[in-house]
């Protein structure tokens, strides 16, 4: 079959999620995420072959927040190994991102990396060995390196809204903490994970951030691998069951392609050998993902054919 022609049916699709009604609700527990103008739509493709397709807002810069936790969990993957699963498990969680109700069944190990439960373990795991900035330090040069791009920066209002709210998450930790399954100061831990959740990014850079996921784990730009062909497969399969919080099931259904969500209303898609791309509109359904940004990947699965599903 002939290569679709990306470029047409992002045009298309940026167009006609211009003309959608329905944008859902912006976050809006900090002021740095509830003031972002639900009009906006961005989507990048980053291709196998190297090249970019964008349209929409796809240079404007958001908050990339839960779709942090791919990055996270790759570099923690690569300080641990797979010693990390004694410490967080591997199954959709059915809950709410934010849910504490499973932490007591399960004594602490939360159920996977991406509810905020596990990227808080994560979290720690980067922490040793480090104080907290190098540890944000880290997790930032990571990020622009796998964008090759150094003007990826963290919002330090949005961290700062996220550490003057984040009760919960304060008690997530506190609570796996009298596990044993936090190391560190729980404020340490949790300032490495508001950091992290504060990255800002564009469409542009997180397709680019995302290429590695698409390439078996190597990095395109250097040829080098970020990590093993099995952990990208593995995180690839981690994105598809847990990306989207509670609504993972429904994306699978209805896009069929692993992701990761964010509250920012970001998302990014990993096609296998295909693609990497970043979809981005701050309007959020009742599960906290993007709505625009789901229907907009849904549209460009149609359109192109791609899934994890189907192989031709
Ligand atoms: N900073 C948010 C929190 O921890 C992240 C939410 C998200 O994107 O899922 O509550």
């Amino acid at each position: 079959t002939a290569a679709p022609d990306l470029q047409a049916i992002i045009d298309r699709i940026a167009e006609e999620m211009a003309g959608q009604a329905d944008r859902g609700k912006v976050a809006d527990y900090i002021p740095g995420l509830a003031r972002v103008d639900p009009k906006h739509f961005g989507i990048s493709i980053a291709t196998h072959d190297g090249k970019m397709y964008s349209a929409g807002d796809a240079a404007m810069p958001f908050s990339i927040q839960s779709v942090s936790k791919v990055f996270a969990l790759t570099i923690a993957l690569g300080k641990v190994g797979d010693s990390l699963w004694q410490r967080v498990g591997r199954e959709p969680s059915g809950n709410a991102f934010n849910s504490i109700v499973q932490l007591e069944a399960e004594h602490g190990i939360p159920r996977n990396p991406f509810i905020n439960a596990g990227a808080i373990v994560v979290a720690d795991v980067i922490l040793a060995g480090h104080q907290p900035k190098e540890a944000i330090g880290e997790i930032l040069r990571f990020v622009r390196q796998i964008a090759g791009d150094d003007g990826i920066m963290i919002d330090d209002e949005v961290a700062k809204g996220e550490a003057e709210t984040g009760f919960r998450n304060a008690a997530l930790a506190n609570y796996m903490r009298s596990f044993g399954n936090i190391h560190h100061p729980v404020e340490q831990v949790l300032g490495v994970y508001f950091h992290q959740c504060a990255l800002t990014m564009t469409c542009e850079q997180l397709a680019r951030a995302g290429r590695y996921l698409m390439l078996e784990g190597q990095h395109p730009d250097t040829g080098f691998n970020v990590i093993s062909p099995m952990r990208a497969r593995r995180i690839n399969a981690l994105m598809m069951l847990c990306g989207h919080y509670d609504g993972s099931g429904e994306f699978a259904f209805r896009v069929g392609i692993p992701g990761k969500s964010g509250v920012g209303g970001g998302i990014m898609l990993i096609v296998p050998g295909i693609a990497s791309i970043a979809v981005w509109s701050p309007g959020l359904n009742d599960r906290g993902n993007s709505t625009l940004g789901s229907l907009a990947l849904e549209r460009l699965a149609v359109a192109t054919g791609w899934s994890v599903f189907n192989q031709r």
